[in-house]
């Protein structure tokens, strides 16, 4: 399985030997303890705290969901560490937040991302949606644009999938099962024990090696049913710079999540 998870963690080790000697000082420390951090600027933004006594070290999300931060810290760490880490952290906060809090409505004059090329949403005439370069022609009216578009792009979705699960399993010489795509967002793809594969078709909106990756992923679980160094030899044998597609990921898979195709 491919997971989605966006934390970023810090070898930040709280200091108890200090906060034990020096009494006075611990109190003071703590005197300033709250349950969130602003950081100002253009937007502000509230970042939650979570204290956690089972929690080792610092660690930042953003929810994909709601676009929520959260800093999760263990117990006994000073208010001023976090309000710095926060601080420290800042850009890649705001960077995780803006990709997450932009949502874009497919509509006509919009656009939307077609194997990492934006492409213009136009009207278009006949029955079949029709891609020519940089636009994507539409038929019908405004009411069942987004659903068109949807329909084409999970579509052209299954066959690149499809054309890359065929090629990758060839070269490691096991056969998969089925393929079911799905909206999923808490994973790109998975492979399961009877060797069925799973895909987001939200994949074909990001670069298509991008896409490759994942399926070169998911057909080497074929080989390799867990993470281990032997998995990811498989996967840099099927594709030597998987490491660059697979941070794409990391860094912008979100952002395939804007697009809304309904209400
Ligand atoms: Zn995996």
């Amino acid at each position: 399985m491919l997971s989605k998870a966006f934390a970023q963690n810090s070898q930040f080790k709280p200091f108890w030997g200090f906060l034990m000697m020096c009494d006075v000082y611990n109190r003071a420390m703590f005197k300033g303890k709250r349950d969130h951090i602003v950081l100002a600027g253009e937007p502000e933004i509230r970042v939650a705290i979570k204290r956690s006594s089972r929690s080792r070290r610092l660690s930042l999300r953003v929810s994909h969901l709601d676009g929520r931060v959260t800093l999760t810290a263990p117990n006994g760490i000073a208010q001023r560490a976090l309000d710095s880490f926060a601080l420290e952290k800042a850009d890649w906060i705001r960077g995780h937040v803006a990709k997450r809090s932009v949502t874009e409505q497919v509509a006509f004059d919009g656009h939307v991302h077609i194997e990492g090329i934006s492409c213009l949403i136009s009207k278009g005439s006949g029955r079949s949606v029709v891609r020519d370069e940089n636009t994507l022609y539409v038929p019908g009216s405004s009411e069942v644009t987004a659903a068109k578009v949807q329909g084409y792009l999970k579509t052209l979705a299954r066959d690149r999938l499809v054309a890359a699960s065929d090629f990758y399993a060839s070269q490691v010489g096991r056969p998969y099962g089925k393929i079911t795509l799905r909206d999923t967002r808490s994973r790109w793809g998975s492979c399961s024990h009877e060797g069925h594969l799973m895909y987001s078709w939200r994949l074909v909106m990001a670069p298509a090696d991008v896409l490759n990756y994942v399926a070169a992923h998911e057909v080497a679980h074929l080989v390799e049913m867990n993470h281990s160094s032997a998995f990811w030899a498989v996967v840099e044998k099927l594709m030597p710079d998987y490491a660059t597609h697979r941070l794409w990921l990391r860094q912008n898979g979100s952002s395939l999540h804007r697009y809304r195709f309904s209400d």
